[in-house]
C-alpha cells in the first residue's frame, strides 16, 4: 500500500491554520498555535484489502479547542480506538490528516513522529500499560528522560504529579502491588510528564470499579480546570457526562456531535495541576 498516493487526495483540503478561529492558547502559555490544538480532516483507515477492507474510521473530521474535554463514545466495533491511535500518531490514517498545536503531523517521519508522541500526547490507556518492572515512579519518570529531560528533573515532576495523584506514598512500589485505579493514577501522573499537549484516554475506567473511577474523575475535572486538553473514549454514559462535549462514532463515522458545556473553565489555571502542568525546566 503506497501511503504516498492516498495521501496526495488530501492536498487541496490542507488549510491555513493562521487564521483560523479557535481558543488560541487558553490557559497554557506554552506558544501553540491558535486554532484548535487538535484537528481531523477527512481521516480515514482501512484495515486490509478488497473485499475484507474494514473501513475503521471513515471520514472523521473534528476539531477539539484547547481545554475542551471531549468524550467519544459509540459500541464496540465503532472505530473509537483506532481513531484515537491516528490521533495521538500510534497508527497512520489511510486517507485525511492529522493537525496538532497547528501543525501537520500525520505526514511526519517516524523519528518525528515518536519524538512528537512522547513530547504532545500522553496517552492513558484501559489496561495501564504501565512497565511491570519499574516502580510507579520510575513509570512516570522514564517518558521525562525518553524526552532528553534530566534524570534530577525527571526524578522531581514525577515525585510532584504522583504526589499530585495522591501516591506520594506508593512511589516506590511496583504495578503488581498497586490496586487497579493506583495503577491508572500512575498512568495519568506519566501522561502528564511532559506537559503535552492533549491528553488521549482509551476506556480509562474500563477496569475500575465505581470508586476508583470517581478517583479518575475528580483528577480529569482538575485536568480540565488547569486548562488540559483531553479526549476520552468511554462506554460509561456517567464518565461521558462530565465532558464538555460528545462526539458518538458509528461504523467509523461521525453520528453525533453535542456540547454539554459551552463556557470552559480556563480561570482556574492556576490550581496545584495547572502549575505542575505549565512549570518550566
Ligand atoms: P472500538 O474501539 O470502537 O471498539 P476499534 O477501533 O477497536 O473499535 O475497531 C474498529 C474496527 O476495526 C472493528 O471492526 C475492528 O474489528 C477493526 N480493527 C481494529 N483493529 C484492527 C486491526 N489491527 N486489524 C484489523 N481490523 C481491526
Ligand atoms: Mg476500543
Amino acid at each position: 500500500m503506497t501511503r504516498d498516493g492516498q495521501r496526495a487526495r488530501g492536498r487541496s483540503r490542507r488549510r491555513d491554520t493562521d487564521d483560523s478561529p479557535g481558543a488560541g492558547s487558553a490557559g497554557r502559555g506554552h506558544g501553540e498555535a491558535a486554532g484548535p490544538v487538535l484537528r481531523a480532516v477527512g481521516l480515514a483507515r482501512v484495515y486490509g484489502e478488497d473485499e475484507s477492507a474494514v473501513w475503521a474510521v471513515d471520514g472523521v473530521d473534528l476539531d477539539v479547542p484547547t481545554g475542551q474535554t471531549l468524550a467519544v463514545t459509540g459500541p464496540s466495533g465503532c472505530g473509537k480506538s483506532t481513531l484515537l491511535q491516528l490521533l495521538g500518531g500510534l497508527d497512520r490514517p489511510t486517507e485525511g490528516e492529522v493537525w496538532l498545536g497547528g501543525r501537520r503531523v500525520d505526514d511526519l517521519g517516524e523519528r518525528a513522529l515518536a519524538r512528537l508522541r512522547r513530547r504532545a500526547v500522553g496517552f492513558v490507556f484501559q489496561a495501564y500499560h504501565l512497565m511491570d518492572e519499574l516502580t510507579a515512579a520510575e513509570n512516570v519518570e522514564l517518558p521525562a528522560l525518553l524526552a532528553g529531560v534530566s534524570p534530577r528533573t525527571a526524578r522531581r515532576r514525577a515525585a510532584e504529579l504522583l504526589g499530585h495523584v495522591g501516591l506520594a506514598d506508593r512511589a516506590r512500589h511496583l504495578p503488581s502491588e498497586l490496586s487497579g485505579g493506583q495503577r491508572q493514577r500512575v498512568a495519568i501522573a506519566r501522561a502528564l510528564v511532559n506537559k503535552p499537549l492533549v491528553v488521549l484516554a482509551d476506556e480509562p475506567t474500563g477496569n475500575l470499579d465505581s470508586a476508583a473511577t470517581h478517583d479518575i474523575l475528580r483528577l480529569f475535572d482538575e485536568l480540565r480546570a488547569a486548562g488540559q486538553t483531553l479526549v476520552m473514549v468511554t462506554h460509561d454514559e456517567r464518565v461521558a457526562a462530565t465532558a464538555d462535549r460528545i462526539v458518538s462514532l458509528r461504523d467509523g463515522a461521525l453520528a453525533d456531535d453535542t456540547p454539554l458545556n459551552t463556557s470552559l473553565d480556563t480561570e482556574s489555571g492556576s490550581t496545584r495541576l495547572g502549575t505542575l502542568l505549565s512549570w518550566e525546566d
